[in-house]
């Protein structure tokens, strides 16, 4: 693909569809590079329609809406920012050759859904996973708990990220509760959940797996060092880099990330989701796309995960290497307002080392992320330390 000038014939021209803070990077990553970028959102003023050439606000999980967009905007490339998108519609596109989809249409769609994902990883490529079974009703939950799965378990909406609808059982006074809370939190097509059995383990990574091209022009797998992180309520709120692991735990880690995205094919990057204990590693999930606690790379690497991600669609070459131990640490709303502003920042980039990214959403929720700090220390203790310290000086007050 040969890079032209934005804006003119020779532009190459990339459709990004979500435009939240992983968008919004990686928008920035290809503005540098001269691509032409267009960023769509269901909403207006999204953090990646603030940096784009155009902005389009569209129900992304309408076919006939994103088709009619891609018609009228021809972008080469056709990048998923996130799950909720009409995926057959991008499978048409890409059978009729209208444009590429990054990674390929098939990966965009197997990954909307937790029971696509999972089928695959568990029962084609036979990956270690968590127990698991599908349940359309209350009754079948309870059946697939009785019958296997047991206590404690995880049940979560089929159509679900981030942890939405998602809890955890202990056991027969929670499956009720947990049933309920699924079917408010899932996307579409409530009502179908996965339970999962518990799995114990010791951490869980992020391993961020970039298939790019090689020099001949072919794709090639590399790893960024891996990604420790901590959830609250199936959320990420702090991520560093290098998680430390055993050789095994790594090799295993990296095997499992190498089945699964050849599995998926094309170009980009995706956030491997492992649990590891001792030397045993579980597949739990995969995106097809940067990954949030992937936000630490904007410290940690030589070229963060979205530049990464550029390079890799554009069909460059790419460079995983690890710059310096790093940790981010996530900045919520904390209220539920439109336009707030940011008190703090002038103390939080007075902690060494460290930096913020702020995402410019129009409208704050309690649980919603609206920033996050990222910093390097000589350990990612060190490091995880002072993100946290950063984070926690910058308030969010009305604006
Ligand atoms: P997910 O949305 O599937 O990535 O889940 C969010 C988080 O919930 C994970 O990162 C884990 O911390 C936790 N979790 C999910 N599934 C399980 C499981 N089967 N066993 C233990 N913890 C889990």
């Amino acid at each position: 693909m040969k890079l032209g000038t934005p804006l003119s014939p020779s532009a190459v021209r990339v459709m990004l569809l979500g435009s939240g803070e992983l968008g919004k990077e990686v928008v920035i990553a290809l503005q540098r590079l001269g691509v032409e970028v267009i960023a769509v959102d269901r909403y207006p003023n999204a953090p990646g329609h603030q940096v784009a050439h155009r902005a389009h606000v569209i129900p992304m999980t309408d076919g006939a809406a994103l088709r009619a967009l891609i018609e009228q905007e021809r972008p080469h490339l056709v990048v998923p920012e996130i799950e909720a998108i009409a995926t057959d519609t991008l499978l048409e596109i890409e059978t009729e050759g209208l444009a590429e989809v990054i990674p390929t249409a098939r990966a965009a769609k197997l990954t909307m859904n937790r029971e696509g994902i999972r089928r695959l990883a568990a029962e084609e490529l036979g990956l270690p996973t968590s127990p698991y079974k599908f349940a359309d009703s209350l009754a079948e939950l309870q059946a697939a708990i009785d019958g296997g799965i047991g206590y404690p378990c995880v049940v979560k909406p089929v159509m679900s990220s981030s942890g939405k609808g998602q809890s955890t059982v202990k056991g027969p006074e929670d499956v009720a509760k947990a049933w309920d809370y699924a079917a408010a939190g899932g996307r579409v097509n409530q009502g179908r959940v996965i339970v999962e059995g518990f799995v114990d383990f010791d951490y869980e990574i992020t391993q961020l797996t970039v298939r790019a091209c090689d020099a001949s022009g072919s794709v090639q797998t590399y790893f960024c060092e891996p990604i420790g992180h901590v959830q609250v309520g199936g959320d990420y709120v702090e991520s560093w880099q290098p998680q430390p692991m055993s050789p095994a735990a790594l090799a295993k880690s990296r095997e499992i990330a190498a089945a699964v995205t050849g599995n998926l094919g094309g170009r980009g990057i995706f956030g491997v989701e492992l649990f590891i204990k001792g030397d045993q590693v579980w597949f739990s999930e995969v995106s097809p796309r940067p990954h949030d606690t992937g936000l630490v790379t904007l410290c940690s690497q030589r070229f963060s995960e979205f530049e990464l991600h550029a390079r890799a669609i554009l069909g460059l070459p790419v460079d995983t290497a690890l710059r310096e131990p790093g940790a981010s640490a996530v900045i919520y709303g904390g209220m539920e307002a439109a336009g707030v502003a940011f008190e703090g920042v002038a103390e939080a980039l007075a902690v060494p080392r460290t930096d913020l990214r702020l995402f410019g959403k129009p409208e704050a929720f309690k649980k919603r992320r609206m920033g996050v700090a990222v910093s390097n220390g000589a350990s990612v203790e060190e490091a995880r330390e002072l993100a946290k310290l950063a984070a926690g000086k910058v308030r969010v007050v009305a604006g």
